[in-house]
């Protein structure tokens, strides 16, 4: 029986070890921290319960494929429920509109709250996102790449100039819908990329026909039932899970991983090593020294946290509410051009008490607050987090005395959890850190590869979940090649 250790217990470490025990392989799975899921955390406290990272389920394909190929059902594991409306948006100017997946009611609220104007646009941009999406995922990201050739077939450079998908995404929904609110609302979402709407690609807008067609999910009792759900079909595959166990060192001999070492000491020996650390942190600390221990990859923004127990209820707030700064553009360039602190962040929370009741204390709430901030090579978002915190009070219409605690987490949390510079979602998507230009999952040495948001295809839950099925297809040998 050939053996596999995975070092880390992420949602792609998870994906790969369920993937490859089911496959008939033995897999030993080494976790640093003292839970699965990585960035998928969890925080309980005084009677509350918090998701610490991800609260957005979107494109459940791959979740489904997962489940699917294991011959499991997911409703066996998990209640998922689709959260309509998919938030609320608080504008700076003062709107509030009520964002859904379902047309019909979108397009009452654009005529009402924005103008009936704006409606043929906002149909016809989902129509063509829904086109995009639909050629885009199969042809570029859930796809091996060897080469750049595997980039610039015939096929896909048709795609490119069909779809002109290298066009910029702000400029391109702007030619749908002219009120800026709108151009707002359908480009915010590649900042959950940590990029900003105004440097990316036409071909990201495939995140906002994620959230605006297909609609945003959650799982009941909260995100971090998803990776305990594929720890625990992991696990019935036979697969070993190992919790406070760091990886110090991957072993390689002559050019071929044959095991790892632990921080304990311990040598465990492999035919296989599967690293679902942070790819940069992975070439510097973990790997032998080549080209990518020191190439300066460009690294996506971070992520400001604040969680609040709160002793009163907030009626104006949904599940999941997106609080756009008075000056969007002037906070995209803050963040994203002059990596400062914004002087007036956008922003979002979730209480996701709204769906599960049982995640705070009657008549209180779990107020989860995401502000994107610079990473660790920017303005030390610590240094700002009391002014950032008095923005959220303020714009939410929070009171002191009702917060019973705050709990903070910021770049330097994100970076000591082996995030690179604390940039919270990993390296940036640029075009030349996107599909093959992106680290390949095959790492320059044999039987060693690269699983998670870092490399192939990218961040956020779907994209880490594929990155585990090109990583066992490759160690499987079922995309044409044996590994
Ligand atoms: C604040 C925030 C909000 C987000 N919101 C969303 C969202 O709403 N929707 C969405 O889809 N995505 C979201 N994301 C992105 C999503 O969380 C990630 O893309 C995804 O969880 C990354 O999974 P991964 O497989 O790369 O592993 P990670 O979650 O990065 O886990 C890697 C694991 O490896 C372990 N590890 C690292 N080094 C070692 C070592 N040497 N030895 C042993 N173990 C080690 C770590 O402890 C960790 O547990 C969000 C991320 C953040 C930070």
């Amino acid at each position: 029986m050939k053996t596999v250790v995975i070092v880390g217990a992420g949602m792609g470490g998870l994906a790969t070890a369920a993937r490859l025990a089911n496959a008939g392989y033995e897999v030993a799975v080494f976790e640093a921290r003292p839970q699965v899921g990585g960035r998928i955390g969890e925080l309980r406290r005084d009677g509350y319960r918090f998701d610490t990272g991800p609260t957005l389920l979107m494109m459940l394909e791959p979740l489904e494929r997962l489940f699917a190929d294991l011959n499991r059902r997911v409703e066996d594991y998990l209640d998922l429920a689709l959260i309509d409306p998919s938030y609320r948006v608080y504008f700076g100017d003062g709107t509030v509109f009520d964002s859904t997946p379902n047309i019909a009611r979108m397009t009452r609220e654009i005529a009402r709250k924005i103008s009936p104007n704006e409606v043929p646009g906002y149909l016809r941009l989902m129509a063509d996102l829904s086109a995009m999406y639909h050629a885009v995922v199969p042809a570029f990201v859930r796809r091996q790449y060897d080469s750049l050739a595997d980039l610039f077939t015939p096929y896909q450079v048709g795609l490119l100039l069909r779809h002109r998908l290298l066009s910029n995404l702000w400029w391109r929904v702007g030619r749908y819908v002219r009120d800026p609110r709108l151009q707002m609302l359908f480009s915010f979402q590649t900042m959950y990329l940590g990029l900003s709407p105004k440097d990316a690609l036409w071909v990201y807008g495939v995140l906002t026909y994620m959230e605006s067609g297909e609609g945003v999910w959650y799982p009941r009792g909260g995100m971090h039932r998803l990776p305990e759900a594929v720890a625990r079909i992991a696990r019935e595959e036979g697969a070993q899970i190992y919790l406070n166990q760091r990886v110090q060192e991957v072993l390689i001999e002559s050019g071929r991983a044959v095991g790892a070492r632990l921080a304990s000491g311990e040598v465990l020996k492999a035919d296989y090593v599967v690293i679902n650390a942070d790819a940069p942190t992975a070439y510097r600390e973990l790997l032998p020294p080549t080209p990518y221990a020191t190439r300066n990859f460009r690294n996506s923004c971070s992520a400001l946290m604040f969680y609040i127990g709160y002793t009163e209820p907030l009626p104006h707030q949904l599940h999941h509410n997106v609080y756009f700064s008075h000056d969007f553009e002037a906070n995209l360039r803050e963040l994203f051009q002059e990596n400062r602190v914004p002087s007036d962040p956008s922003f979002y929370t979730c209480l996701s008490n709204r769906t599960d009741p049982a995640d705070a204390p009657a008549g209180c709430e779990n107020l989860y607050v995401l502000v994107p901030v610079p990473n660790l090579t920017g303005e030390d978002a610590r240094a700002a987090a009391p002014r950032v915190l008095q923005t959220v009070i303020e714009r939410v219409g929070l009171k002191r005395e009702r917060m019973q605690f705050v709990e903070m987490l910021t770049p330097h949390e994100w970076q000591a959890m082996g995030l690179w510079q604390g940039a919270a979602f990993g390296i940036a998507h640029t075009f030349f850190q996107s599909t093959a230009f992106r680290p390949s999952v095959q790492t320059p040495f044999r039987n060693c590869y690269l699983v998670g948001a870092s490399t192939q295809p990218g961040n956020g839950i779907p994209m880490t979940l594929i990155s585990a099925e090109l990583v066992a297809q490759r160690i499987l040998g079922t995309w044409g090649r044996k590994a």
